[in-house]
């Protein structure tokens, strides 16, 4: 997702609770203190002045309190994580965001100001291949958009319509149905494979022959401008250029994105 340098900050938040690995700090509790960087456009806000068009603080700052005295976590970096994956679901302009977690009284035995953890999370913007061409072709399909669409760490935003293909390489097999689509998620890349590769296994894709017939296919095609140099995980995916069961469906719902590799747009490629 693009990046926006606007930035509403809330600075060391104090919160009395119950997070620790030692069972007297669930039981007596004690302070924590918070600080967030929320990356979001104040741009509307700034030229209207109206309440309406930005993220409204007091309320951030109540969801940061409510949910760290009602839950009680182990480590600060659990609380940290989930805290964020709140804030995203609650919060639909936040593109980013810098979370830190205090802990002035961490019962170390030695002098200290504090112990914190401190992470950033954002939205990146992804394109996903799916296919199938066994049993019931668009179930599986659907199966996998709605799974996507409903995962916390994923906002599904485009679907392209399905195209029917003939197969090619090797081997004799079923026509496919093909489409691609378009989300913003959480995921780092191999968090994003890794998932995929859970609703092709729930699909009872079974990994027999390398081109062969598959219940259901997922494909991490772009992932922001990223370029792996991974074995296990290469981006942009190195046959999507090539072909067009991949580019006709990319180029319906993102004709003006731009290959990093190539550098040129899904339409000129297509
Ligand atoms: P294919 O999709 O090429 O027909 P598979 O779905 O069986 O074949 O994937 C084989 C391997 O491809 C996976 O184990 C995965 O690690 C790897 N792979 C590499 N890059 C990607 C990518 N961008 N998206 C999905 N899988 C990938
Ligand atoms: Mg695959």
């Amino acid at each position: 997702m693009k990046k926006t340098t606007d930035k509403i900050i809330i600075e060391n938040l104090e919160v009395y609770a119950n997070h620790g690995v030692y069972e007297e700090e669930n039981v007596l509790g004690q302070k924590f203190i918070i600080s967030a960087e929320l990356e979001i456009s104040t741009r509307k806000a700034g030229i209207s002045d109206a309440l309406v068009l930005s993220v409204d603080y007091t309320m951030v700052c109540r969801i940061i309190s409510t949910f760290l005295k009602e839950h009680t976590y182990s480590l600060i970096e659990a609380a940290a994580e989930n805290l964020a994956l709140l804030l995203f679901a609650k919060i639909n302009e936040l593109k980013g965001i810098k979370l830190t977690i205090k802990k002035p009284w961490a019962p170390i035995g030695l002098p200290i100001e504090y112990v914190a953890v401190s992470i950033e999370r954002r939205w990146h913007r992804a394109y996903v291949a799916i296919g199938s061409n066994m049993g019931d072709k668009l179930k599986y399909l659907e199966g996998a958009v709605s799974a996507i669409k409903n995962d916390v760490n994923c906002r599904l935003k485009r679907v392209s319509d399905i195209i029917v293909t003939e197969p090619y390489g090797p081997v004799e097999q079923d026509d496919f149905m093909n489409g691609c689509m378009m989300l913003d998620t959480l995921y780092t890349p191999m968090e994003l494979l890794r998932f995929l590769q859970k609703l092709e296994n729930d699909a009872n894709r079974v990994r027999e022959e390398h081109w062969g017939p598959r219940t259901l296919d997922l494909d991490i095609l772009l992932y922001d401008d990223l370029v792996t140099t991974d074995e296990e995980l290469v981006i942009p995916h190195p046959e999507m250029h090539k072909r067009s069961f991949v580019l006709e469906p990319l180029n319906q719902i993102a004709p003006n994105v731009v290959h990093p590799l190539l550098n040129k747009r899904i339409r000129d490629l297509l």
